[in-house]
């Protein structure tokens, strides 16, 4: 326990009055499903307890409890980050602010073209009730069914949608915030034009959880499209690819939605390891792409545009197979392969995970120059470059030569994932495209950010959190 702290009894009790017992879980037992980190990389994890509030006032509440004790706070949304960043590492001292309960949508506007939603909602149901309305909310990812809007919007997630719709950021109008001193900022605005000074939602989106407890959200929604089409295809090389995207924007009038890069080994994890998947081409290529064009209207032109895009890259050499999705169960079974990835990858062994950004346009160079380069450090590793290719985001992840151990394979992080990040790095490019920096990546930033902007983000941190009570130990 935190020596500033106070006996667990006095600050659980109080903690019990606020939330009642229901919101407050202290059993080892009952706490497991929050300690669990997604990936496997750390185990025995502990915390004092989990809160779950199932209001703003009350998350308040437990702030300004946590603050006159001076318990440190984790956030949690859904838990699957990929960089154990909604876990606690401070040994049993912290407590963990689940939003769970807090799951209401609390308006939908389709003239403003917005939803208002409870920082709990799982992604797949903002989703959903965006298309009751007939409207999109765009944001969508691997994880959709289990992750929270208060999560997504903490870790500026990214996904399959970028391209078109841009990242988290981009879907969001105004927040709710419980600051850390436990006042609640309302900036709860549904404006598309508001410039009155500072723009201060965006500091706690992507902030991880460390300047304050994002508690609901106004987001954009988008007119549903009607005419989608999906092309699952194999490409001459990477780049290859970034060629037909340039193509695919161009020839649709900007209507790609969706292009994501996988290679050939990730297609077999999946075949192998993931029940129902099928092979979508004839024969095994290097390299595939998954495109996906969007219009509006059902009778629209869309599927004739990726035809004949297709069919021209073909003629030029860029595409040596294709196949066309012809109903929404092709559509998902083309989807899936690209879904279960993370499925495939985890059954085939232990892996390290690196997650980067490049200029779209250096993509193939940087898988050029860091496949051999990590070849040669670590002979029988198996490397996976797949991931949103047409924001430039690679999943660059290498799985375990076969037959090696685990832990000495993980032992491997630092020396592996300092060429990654240095190749990247000399390519003006981000040591993390999507996943956040967390605790995984913590140690690593200060290599790769300068020496002002990481004076700029403590600034911050001082500012808003001086007592360091949220989320201690993540991004720095
Ligand atoms: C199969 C799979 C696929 C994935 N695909 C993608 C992908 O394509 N793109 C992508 O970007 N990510 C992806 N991820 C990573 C992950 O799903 C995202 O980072 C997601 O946004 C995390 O949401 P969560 O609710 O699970 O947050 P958590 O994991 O619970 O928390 C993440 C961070 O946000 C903080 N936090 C959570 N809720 C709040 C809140 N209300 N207020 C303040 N801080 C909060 C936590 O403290 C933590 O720092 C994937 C993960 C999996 C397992």
């Amino acid at each position: 326990m935190n020596e500033a702290g106070p006996p667990a009894g006095d600050f659980l009790s109080e903690l019990r009055a606020t939330l009642g017992d229901k919101g407050v879980v202290v059993e080892a037992g009952d706490m497991e499903p929050f300690l669990r980190e997604w990936r496997g990389r750390f185990t025995d994890l502990k915390a004092r307890c989990v809160a779950l509030p199932h209001s703003s006032a009350q998350v308040a509440a437990v702030v300004k409890l946590c603050a006159k004790h001076r318990v440190p706070i984790v956030p949690q949304g859904g838990n699957t980050s990929l960089v154990a960043s909604g876990v606690p590492f401070g040994g049993g001292d912290e407590l963990i602010l689940s939003l769970a309960r807090m799951n209401r949508i609390r308006a939908v506007d389709p003239l403003n073209h917005t939803i208002t939603v409870e920082a709990g909602c799982v992604l797949q149901t903002v989703q959903e009730a965006a298309a009751k309305v007939d409207r999109l909310f765009p944001l969508s990812l691997g994880a959709e069914g289990t992750c929270q809007i208060g999560g997504n919007l903490s870790t500026n997630a990214g996904g399959v949608n970028v391209l078109r719709y841009g990242n988290a950021r981009e879907q969001v109008l105004g927040l709710e915030v419980v600051l850390p001193d436990g006042r609640v900022w309302d900036g709860l605005r549904a404006l598309r034009k508001d410039n009155t000074g500072y723009d201060l939602k965006h500091l706690f989106i992507g902030a991880e959880g460390t300047l304050g407890i994002i508690t609901a959200a106004v987001l954009k929604l988008y007119p549903l499209p009607r005419d989608v089409h999906t092309a699952f295809v194999a490409l001459r090389d990477p780049a290859a690819a970034i060629e037909l995207l340039a193509r695919a924007r161009g020839a649709s009038g900007d209507r790609c939605t969706s292009f994501e890069l996988i290679p050939r080994l990730t297609v077999d994890l999946v075949l192998r390891h993931v029940p129902g998947t099928t092979d979508p081409l004839d024969a095994p290529h290097d390299w595939y792409a998954l495109i996906e064009l969007s219009g509006p209207d059902a009778d629209g032109d869309t599927g004739a545009v990726l035809e004949s895009l297709l069919e021209r890259a073909f003629e030029d050499g860029l595409v040596v197979d294709a196949t066309i999705a012809q109903s929404a169960a092709q559509a998902a079974a083309l989807w899936r392969i690209r879904e279960t990835v993370s499925e495939g990858e985890a059954a085939a062994g232990a892996s390290l995970k690196h997650d980067v950004a490049v200029p779209v346009s250096q993509v193939p160079a940087f898988i050029a120059a860091a496949t051999p380069e990590i070849e040669t450090a670590l002979p029988g590793v198996r490397v996976m470059a797949f991931g949103h290719v047409g924001d430039g985001n690679v999943h660059f992840n290498l799985i375990q030569p076969e037959g090696m151990d685990r832990q000495a394979f993980y032992a491997e992080w630092p020396r592996l994932s300092t060429l990654v990040h240095d190749r990247v790095t000399a390519m003006s490019g981000s040591i993390s495209a999507e996943h956040g920096i967390g605790h995984l990546k913590r140690d690593a930033l200060p290599h790769y950010k300068s020496a002002v902007e990481l004076d700029l983000m403590r600034t911050l941190k001082a500012a808003l959190d001086p007592a360091g009570l949220m989320n201690p130990g993540k991004v720095l």
